[in-house]
């Protein structure tokens, strides 16, 4: 790093960037989790990043596993990608017109997802996210969503309700400026609970718009779904005639080339079942590389009920911005099979490593796996029984997460500053990277066998 560039550029030191944040910046972050809230102390300030590096303003470097929250699949900066993006902008930073990539990108969402006959683009996953439960709410003239405990479908009113991620990290039992009318119109239900999915439909069965449900819940620690809840939501929006939106926003071509979706069915399949297909998907992370792109889709009746071929409307100034479709664009050609393979890899070497670590030290924990995304539980009860839904997940014995974290910072690795989300891997994690990490492992370990609440 060229010290006298970084230091022209930003404040050198971390402390002093994190006190003039906050006097310009509520809390001095753009989004909650940043600002390590739930591990304390200042959070790093970064300068630049490169494959698996991230680097901050003093010139540090770490070995990263939080990946922007998940688009970095083919790590930072990756040069073909930057290359696509400087081009795009050297054509013209946005037309407000509708430009031959976005049908491309549209495409090549619909080549992976099927299903997702018609694709409009959006900003950002909670736009996805927001536009997905309005169509439902269009198409079917019925106003309740049913979400599920610790699930997070980004900051829209309605989806705020027992949220996973920052919600879930800062223990906020919900949020100011949510009206009880908004509220009032969202059921939260368990997560990995038929029956309380059926009873939800049995008392309210006509008024529910749609299930909307992460694919593999990743905001409150990894949750997989149990064999057979996913197929089990299809089965009763169905009966009811309520819509099913599958939120791949942060599984969506990260875990696999067709997201949670592609993957799971893949195995129902092969097991003999019959699979599932949601009604709606929303994408975002991957879909846009790092630059501000996500997406809803599904088939034609539904989608074209959208502005301006049909009566709910939805819009956006920068939808579709060429520089961002030129990053997912790019991103979703590259990420073919052996991208998936060698995050999987690594993953798989990770997730043993930390595993041997805790147990050298006699920390009680799981780790639990979804595709190439993992992450740590910590405590008994996540030792013997692994967690399933939020409540489980709440239970555990977060303060180790924090001694864990801040031991891995110190030896050079920057994990997710909170123990509810998700371990994000790229393709540009090579085994050196992968090395660093293995070395730090033990320190982290220690840390957290020594850590008291
Ligand atoms: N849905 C899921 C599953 C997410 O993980 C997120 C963000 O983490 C969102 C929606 C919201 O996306 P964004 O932060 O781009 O608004």
């Amino acid at each position: 790093v060229d010290a006298a560039q970084v230091a022209a550029e930003v404040p050198a030191d971390n402390h002093s960037a994190f006190v003039r944040a906050q006097a310009a910046i509520p809390g001095g972050v753009n989004s909650p989790v940043r600002a390590y809230g739930s591990v304390g102390g200042d959070p790093r300030f970064l300068a630049r990043a490169a494959g698996p590096y991230v680097y901050d303003v003093a010139g540090r470097e770490y070995v990263d596993l939080v990946c922007s929250w998940g688009p970095a699949l083919l790590g930072h900066a990756h040069p073909e990608v930057v290359a696509a993006v400087q081009e795009a902008a050297a054509r013209g930073l946005s037309f407000g017109a509708p430009t031959v990539a976005e049908v491309e990108l549209a495409e090549e969402i619909r080549r992976r997802v099927p299903a997702a006959e018609r694709v409009r683009l959006v900003s950002t996953g909670t736009e996805a996210t927001m536009t997905a439960i309005r169509l439902a709410r269009g198409v079917t003239g019925r106003s309740v969503i049913v979400k599920f405990a610790g699930n997070y479908h980004g900051h829209v009113d309605a989806l705020l309700a027992e949220a996973g991620s920052g919600v879930a990290t800062l223990a906020m039992p919900g949020t100011a400026g949510v009206t009880e009318a908004s509220a009032a119109e969202t059921l939260v239900l368990p997560y990995n609970d038929l029956a309380a999915v059926e009873q939800a439909f049995t008392e309210r069965g006509t008024q529910i718009a749609a299930v909307i449900v992460e694919a593999s819940p990743a905001n409150m620690g990894v949750v997989p779904p149990q064999p057979g809840f996913n197929e089990g939501l299809r089965r009763i929006t169905r009966e009811h005639g309520a819509l099913l939106i599958l939120d791949e926003v942060l599984t969506g071509f990260r875990v696999g080339p067709s997201g949670w979706w592609g993957l799971e069915n893949e195995q129902v399949r092969a097991e003999g079942g019959e699979g599932y297909t949601p009604d709606l998907f929303t994408f975002g992370k991957v879909v846009g590389g790092g630059m501000p792109v996500a997406a809803l889709g599904g088939p034609a009746a539904i989608m074209d009920q959208l502005a301006p071929s049909g009566p709910v409307y939805q819009a956006g100034t920068l939808s579709g911005n060429p520089v961002a479709v030129a990053s997912g664009l790019a991103t979703l050609r590259l990420a073919d099979e052996s991208v998936y393979a060698h995050v999987d890899a690594v993953a798989d070497t990770l997730a043993t490593a930390v595993g041997h670590a805790l147990d050298a030290e006699g920390v009680q924990h799981t780790v639990q796996r979804a595709g190439s995304l993992f992450s740590v539980f910590f405590g008994p009860f996540a030792a013997a029984s692994g967690v399933r839904d939020y409540a489980q997940a709440q239970a555990q014995e977060t303060f180790r997460y924090r001694a864990f974290f801040h031991a891995m910072l110190e030896a050079g690795v920057n994990l997710p500053p909170s123990v509810f989300e998700a371990w994000f891997v790229s393709a540009a994690h090579d085994d050196e990277a992968l090395a660093r990490i293995v070395e730090a492992l033990p320190a982290g370990a220690r840390a957290a066998a020594a850590a008291t609440a």
